[in-house]
């Protein structure tokens, strides 16, 4: 198979990243790379879907990683995995004897490992660039799920379902094979039902995930669904707005660093200065609009907000409301920013996911998540029509028409980034609009 076979198999079977933004991965395969990371990292607390993938489905995986390693024609490729997860590393070793250019890369648990820029750096010892991406040093990272969405394309199966873990304040927390369009309440429901008065829901992890509601429903990124309790101080940070977060800023940033010295780009060498940025930001200084600009390097890892400000301040917020205003104003970022080089204090200013998830409050929450063997049923499902970063699919459905479990029901957007989507289950298409498909069993 070609690359540009194996690129029009994936956009036709509607693979993206399972799981961050959804980006395309027909678009991430690139001959310029010379190395491929399969990203098992999993760093956000809670998350408890790669691990057991990984090990469940060790050779279907590996071999596919193997598969596309050779149409890449990459020199090396890592599978990236963290030490603690023991089981899923026992199965990588015992089955990484079967290739000649795969390496596993164990990774330390900390927060976050699975950033795909400390991921490149742990395995490689080569950093991105400052607003690059890991092909920019000749690298290729995809995760867990979307490389077995690949073996499952490869045997003629499009993606129809994502597995989501439901967990935190739930009867019953367990990782589900949803089919795509499914509620959340419905996965809720699985899960035996919610265990707190006054519930909060996040979508995601808790340090990069956002709050939703129940009644939205799964996609090709749904990683998780955590039920907390609203009171939670993480909660509660998601919750605050940006003028209250200015405020608060004004009034106590007393200039500590802590947010800069833990910032994990900045140990990078990235010219993101999250100190420098509050400083300016909440006493209205603009003569230099250099911390500003750099607020286009944040990651959103959340680690300044959540973790490091002994004041509660927010400097994750107000840099994305920074970085928002900038790109909706036509600012890009600067090309070829100034790196400052890595920093030798970096070994010890990582943060264990340990401290980080008591720090959060989620130590009672830190329980197994088994993964459900079936894929679960609805009776109906609401199928968005961009569930990916790009331009949305075109539906080629109309209400009235029957569809079969696996049918393409829309196609790629013609001349732009974009994927297809494919009925997760047979019945009759019973609403189409410019952004959703109906399907009713
Ligand atoms: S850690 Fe908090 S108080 Fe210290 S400089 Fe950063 S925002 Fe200000
Ligand atoms: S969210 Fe904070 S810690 Fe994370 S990259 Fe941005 S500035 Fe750094």
């Amino acid at each position: 198979m070609t690359i540009e076979e194996i690129k029009s198999l994936l956009q036709e079977n509607g693979i993206v990243g399972a799981g961050g933004a959804g980006f395309p991965t027909y678009a991430k395969l690139d001959k310029r790379a010379d190395t491929l990371i399969l990203n098992c990292a999993e760093c956000e607390p809670l998350l408890r879907l790669h691990r057991q993938l990984l090990k469940q489905f060790t050779h279907e995986i590996l071999s596919t990683l193997h598969f596309l390693s050779k149409i890449l024609e990459v020199e090396t490729v890592y599978v990236g995995v963290k030490g603690s997860y023991k089981r899923t590393v026992e199965a990588v070793k015992a089955e990484l004897a079967s290739y000649d250019n795969m390496k596993l890369c164990t990774l330390p648990e900390v927060y976050p490992a699975g950033d795909e820029v400390v991921l490149t750096y742990e395995a490689t010892g080569r950093v991105v660039p400052a607003g690059g991406i890991p092909l920019a040093v000749g690298v290729t990272v995809l995760n867990v799920e979307t490389v077995y969405n690949v073996y499952r394309a490869l045997n003629g199966l499009p993606v129809t379902h994502k597995y989501v873990t439901v967990t935190g304040e739930v009867a019953t927390p367990v990782t589900l094979y949803a089919p795509l369009g499914m509620t959340l309440q419905e996965l809720i429901d699985l899960a035996g039902g919610i265990t707190t008065a006054d519930p909060a829901y996040v979508i995601g992890g808790p340090m990069m995930g956002r709050l939703g509601s129940t009644a939205e429903v799964v996609t090709k990124t749904t990683n998780a669904v955590l039920v907390l309790p609203k009171s939670l101080p993480l909660v509660q940070k998601k919750l605050s707005k940006t003028s209250i977060d200015m405020k608060r800023a004004m009034a106590a940033c007393c200039q500590c660093s802590y947010c800069t010295s833990l910032c994990p780009r900045h140990l990078l060498g990235h010219p993101i200065d999250p100190s420098a940025f509050m400083y300016v930001a909440s006493n209205g200084i603009t003569n230099d609009a250099t911390p500003y600009v750099d607020s286009m390097f944040c990651s959103s890892c959340g680690l300044c907000e959540l973790y490091s400000c002994g004041q509660g301040l927010s400097p994750r917020s107000l840099l994305a409301a920074c970085k928002n205003g900038l790109r909706e104003n036509g600012v890009k970022p600067p090309k070829d920013p100034k790196m400052s080089g890595v920093s030798e204090a970096r070994p010890w200013r990582m943060v264990p996911l340990k401290r980080l998830r008591s720090r959060l409050g989620l130590d009672p929450y830190n329980q197994s998540a088994p993964m459900s063997e079936e894929p679960v049923e609805s009776k109906k499902l609401r199928i968005p029509l961009s569930q990916h970063i790009g331009a949305p699919a075109v539906a080629i459905v109309k209400k009235g028409d029957r569809v079969e479990a696996g049918q393409l029901i829309a196609t790629p957007a013609e001349n732009a980034l974009s994927v297809a989507i494919h009925a997760p289950m047979a019945g009759t298409v019973t609403d189409v609009t410019a952004r959703v498909i109906t399907i009713t069993k």
